[in-house]
């Protein structure tokens, strides 16, 4: 048996050693989520006798941290949009900026049926989020990676969405049935510029999937195969996620396929999220 606070002090050196920038809440956040607490109840139980059987599944979470698997995929949950989310090791993790995503979309979403596709739906917060915040949302959440779809679906039923969501496999907007409507697509595809995933943290170059992240050569891949598709389908518009620098050529792509352009900032004020609506 040894207190808790020895395995928080312990937790937190090792984190450290390990290159993790926040390592004493970190080591709270798994020591807190090991005992099913909340993280600030952690400092009420520093003396709390910690034994064997207890410690053996919290080194694992702490042996994985350490291996600069992400937080949330450790965790099993991130918080998107003020709720909580199934994440699995492999998928992409939610960010805050793409948070920027659902502000942009949810006040031009309208009617009382709104048809979204989420291409590349990864964890499924941004159609999920979209559905939870408008009960006229029917989305398509597609995706091409197993990982990605079995996460998709464990949040699709965490939320209770089963009626108003089909979860699809395929590729683009490839995998939804010609005689079916869309009206937004939506999509945070891979934007990274190839050469630039190797100078990322670890936690997104090592263990976040590269199909959700290289965009090729200049970032731009997805976008170039996104757009025709999105112009060719959806009726109102589209809302994309872009990388730092790319809103201006992704607008011009919109632009070009007769689009009316609109571009939001995030929080950092860094051009986000582009929206294009069928003029
Ligand atoms: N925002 C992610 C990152 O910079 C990239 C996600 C993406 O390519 N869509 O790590």
């Amino acid at each position: 048996m040894k207190p808790l606070v020895e395995v928080l002090t312990a937790t937190t050196e090792f984190f450290k050693a390990r290159g993790i920038p926040s390592p004493r809440m970190e080591a709270e956040l798994v020591l807190a989520h090991a005992l099913g607490i909340d993280r600030v109840k952690v400092y009420l139980l520093f003396d709390r006798p910690m034994g064997e059987a207890e410690l053996l599944p919290i080194r694992e979470l702490v042996r994985r941290r350490g291996q600069r698997e992400p937080l949330a995929a450790v965790l099993g949950r991130k918080e998107f949009y003020g709720r909580e989310f199934v994440v699995t090791p492999g998928v992409l993790v939610p960010r805050p900026d793409t948070e920027t995503l659902i502000e942009a979309l949810l006040p031009r979403l309208q009617g009382d049926s709104v048809y979204v596709a989420d291409v590349g739906s990864g964890t499924g917060c941004i159609g999920l989020t979209l559905a939870l915040e408008n009960p006229a949302v029917r989305l398509y959440a597609i995706d091409l990676a197993d990982a990605a779809l079995a996460n998709t679906r464990a949040n699709v039923e965490k939320h209770g969405l089963g009626k108003r969501v089909g979860v699809l496999k395929g590729n683009l907007l490839a995998a939804i049935p010609a005689s079916r409507p869309v009206d937004w697509v939506v999509s945070n595809p891979p934007y990274v510029p190839s050469a630039d995933i190797e100078g990322l943290e670890p936690e997104v170059r090592v263990h976040e999937p590269r199909l959700a992240l290289d965009g090729g050569r200049d970032g731009l891949d997805a976008y170039r195969a996104l757009v025709p598709q999105a112009a060719a389908r959806a009726r109102v518009g589209v809302a994309l996620e872009v990388g730092k620098g790319q809103a201006p050529a992704v607008s011009e792509m919109l632009a070009r396929e007769g689009f009316r352009v609109d571009v939001c900032r995030d929080l950092a004020g860094v051009e986000r999220v582009v929206v294009g609506v069928k003029g």
